[in-house]
């Protein structure tokens, strides 16, 4: 099997759309043969409840009772906390237990690498884990960008704000200086785009920029009821409405996912 890449979608703001596109990204890699796992990095559970367990905080086991065992150094022998999707990924969930670990972690040597040890432990079953993270820049998301080769930016269409971004960027760079010298930016994507905020030039204005910094991909999520639904369908947008248009944008993501650190090679070391 090739090398497993690890990718971390994202975003210190909230509802841009960073589960909805674990959830899609990561279905349809499954769908194009890959072995895929997605670990839930945020304690409020929505790509859990995604995923069909609609009650993340009554979990027996997720990713925080994982975190803690690798904090007190307890062995994991049973890996009971990884299920499978019926849509032929596996998957971590993650809740409130989580907001603990990151309280906790403050006086817990190697901090920032906690994640990066579980996934280390585990990715080597797999092609591609995602890691769906918390909207913040907290000691979570740093210790899924430690863990990771890849992130991957959802921006919003009608809100490039130019100081989240370089706040984001700021803390990848000093996570690649510091911690993770392989951290990449495998690209930033707009989502939620309507007629009203996006305009055919927005990708073009997007890369005007940012693109000095960071590879922007072509692809552009649609704003669209269907993809709002996929939240509560117990099915990602390839089930849900596999030929309307937000199938067909997350399709072409996930041609973009699979190019991350191939064809793209010379695009991505632009932002080292
Ligand atoms: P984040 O993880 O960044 O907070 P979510 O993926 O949870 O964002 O999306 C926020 C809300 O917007 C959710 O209710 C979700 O169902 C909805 N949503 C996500 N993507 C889209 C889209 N492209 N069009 C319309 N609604 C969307
Ligand atoms: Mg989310």
């Amino acid at each position: 099997m090739a090398k497993t890449k690890v990718i971390s979608v994202a975003n210190q703001k909230g509802g841009v759309g960073k589960s909805t596109s674990v959830y899609c990204i990561g279905a349809g890699l499954a769908l194009d043969g890959k072995k895929v796992l997605l670990i839930d990095v945020d304690p409020q559970g929505d790509l859990t409840k995604m995923l069909g367990l609609r009650k993340p905080h009554d979990l027996p086991r997720a990713l925080g009772d994982v975190m803690s065992d690798v904090v007190s150094g307890k062995e994991i022998a049973e890996h009971t906390e990884i299920m499978h999707h019926h849509e032929g990924f596996d998957f971590v969930p993650g809740n409130r237990a989580l907001s603990a670990v990151e309280t906790g972690l403050v006086n817990v040597m190697s901090r920032e690498t906690v994640l990066r040890q579980y996934v280390d432990s585990v990715k080597s079953d797999y092609d591609y884990v995602l890691l769906d993270c918390r909207p913040s820049l907290g000691m979570l998301v740093i210790n899924a960008l430690a863990a990771s080769d890849y992130v991957l930016i959802p921006v919003q269409a009608d809100y490039l704000a130019a100081e989240d971004m370089t706040e984001l960027v700021g803390t990848v760079q000093q996570i690649k200086r510091q911690i993770n010298p392989k951290l990449k930016i495998g690209g930033v994507f707009l989502t939620m785009a309507n007629e009203t905020n996006f305009r055919r030039d927005t990708v073009r204005a997007v890369k005007e920029n940012f693109g000095k910094h960071l590879p922007v991909l072509q692809t552009v999520i649609p704003a669209t009821v269907r993809l709002a639904e996929v939240s509560t369908a117990d099915k990602s947008i390839f089930k849900h409405e596999p030929k309307g248009q937000a199938a067909a944008a997350y399709g072409g993501l996930v041609k973009e996912v699979l190019a991350i650190g191939e064809k793209q090679r010379g695009r991505s070391a632009q932002c080292r």
